[in-house]
């Protein structure tokens, strides 16, 4: 291997020590004392791979290589080094840590590429602090939007604040977003966070796009009355509506197996929510994805006629709010191509698929071309002290990534 294993293998084993929790998980908050901790270290690795490093004013770390000819658009990658609360090693740090990889690789063999190369640490990837995700790559693509500022987490601490607590000027954001046509194409390799390639038996794989999330509220109303009174024909009860209508999107989404299609219902919420009332209204939450948008429609109409029928048969009403419709967004198929060639020549099958959960990349795929790498995930598990990916898996992915990117820089 081109790459040196046992220095990224350290790398994970020094940067899992900020934000440690139990013996294995993470709790690193975006905008916090632990992000900031977790940025100087890696910010230390940029340097030895030749990196100039910054901070911007979303609160993105970004390491650069310049190139010789710092007018062509740069070569970004990357991933995010803040995690869920109770969240593992390997989401996002992979991206993070195995670029750095490469690219300190790429110094070590003396290349100086044509174009400057980018590393960044996105800010707030995971969402869950201010109840909205992707905030440092959408924030460089001028993507923000209306009052996402004044969003507080828990502690009643608002994003200003945090972005301000961590040495962000956000009356500076323009100053921190990139030029259209300034990115000429982003790489981002990202553990799976699924059971595919683990049940393949596949240390790798590359991903074919990130399917687009459908996500609904439904509100059924039906009727309250005694439990222990209203005789059942006479009853108008949502939860029983409700209860119908989470079977039927099961039986939607599994309806063709040899799809990669999911529906979920995550939440519910039942008034008045007594053990002797008949449940008058009920809400709950639609998440539906699929890498086929037109199947996703097919499937979605299909939900709505279900919903009309079910609610029909019990005699609710019902409203449905539209709280998020996100498109598929495709890898480009020539990044896939050299992705190829690298499996190929490490011997590897290339097994290709989708992502379900979105990734920095995701918004970086309305500015330029994106590829993806998946490494497997022990078991599928995600979100969780118990993500694990081997040091092997990570190593053939950055010698894969590093490959890709010396063919890149030939273009
Ligand atoms: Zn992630």
């Amino acid at each position: 291997m081109k790459i040196n294993a046992s220095r990224l293998q350290s790398h994970f084993e020094a940067m899992s020590l900020i934000g440690k929790i139990g013996e294995t998980g993470t709790c690193r908050p975006a905008h916090t004392a632990l992000e900031k901790e977790g940025f100087l270290l890696a910010s230390e690795w940029m340097h030895s791979a030749g990196m100039t490093t910054r901070i911007d004013n979303f609160g993105n770390l970004i390491g650069t290589l310049k190139g010789k000819n710092p007018s062509l658009p740069v070569l970004m990658m990357g991933s995010h080094l803040d995690s869920q609360p109770y969240g593992g090693r390997f989401d996002g740090v992979a991206g993070v840590l195995c670029a750095i990889e490469a690219i300190t690789t790429l110094t070590e063999n003396g290349i100086i590429p044509e174009r400057t190369i980018e590393i960044i640490s996105f800010a707030d990837e995971e969402g869950w602090r201010f109840n909205k995700g992707l905030f440092g790559s959408r924030g460089i693509l001028g993507k923000l939007e209306e009052g996402e500022l004044q969003r507080a987490d828990k502690d009643g601490i608002t994003r200003e604040v945090a972005l301000k607590e961590f040495g962000c000027d956000i009356t500076k954001f323009k100053e921190s977003e990139y030029a259209e046509g300034s990115i000429y194409c982003f790489l981002e390799l990202h553990i799976e966070q699924g059971p595919v390639l683990d049940v393949a038996n596949l240390p790798i794989g590359i991903v074919t796009g990130i399917s687009g999330p459908l996500w609904l509220t439904v509100k059924l109303k039906g009727m309250a009355g005694h439990a222990g009174s209203v005789p059942m024909p006479m009853r108008r009860d949502a939860l029983l509506g409700a209860a119908e209508i989470i079977v039927a999107l099961n039986e939607i989404a599994t309806q063709d197996p040899s799809t990669p299609t999911v529906g979920t219902v995550g939440t519910i919420n039942v008034f008045p929510a007594s053990r002797n009332i008949i449940p008058e209204e009920v809400s709950f939450t639609v998440d539906l994805r699929d890498i086929d948008l037109d199947r996703r429609n097919r499937y979605e109409k299909q939900l709505m006629d279900k919903i009309e029928a079910i609610t029909k048969k019990h005699q609710l009403t019902y409203t449905i709010s539209e709280d998020t419709n996100s498109e598929p967004r495709y890898c480009a198929e020539w990044i896939k191509d050299i992705y190829r060639n690298q499996f190929k020549a490490l011997g590897l099958e290339a097994r290709e698929l989708m992502s379900g959960p979105f990734h920095d990349s995701l918004a970086l795929s309305y500015a330029c071309d994106y590829g993806m790498i998946f490494i497997r995930s022990k078991d599928g598990i995600s979100h969780n002290p118990l993500e694990y990916s081997s040091y092997e898996d990570l190593s053939l992915g950055t010698e894969v990534l590093y490959g890709a990117v010396v063919e890149i820089l030939k273009k």
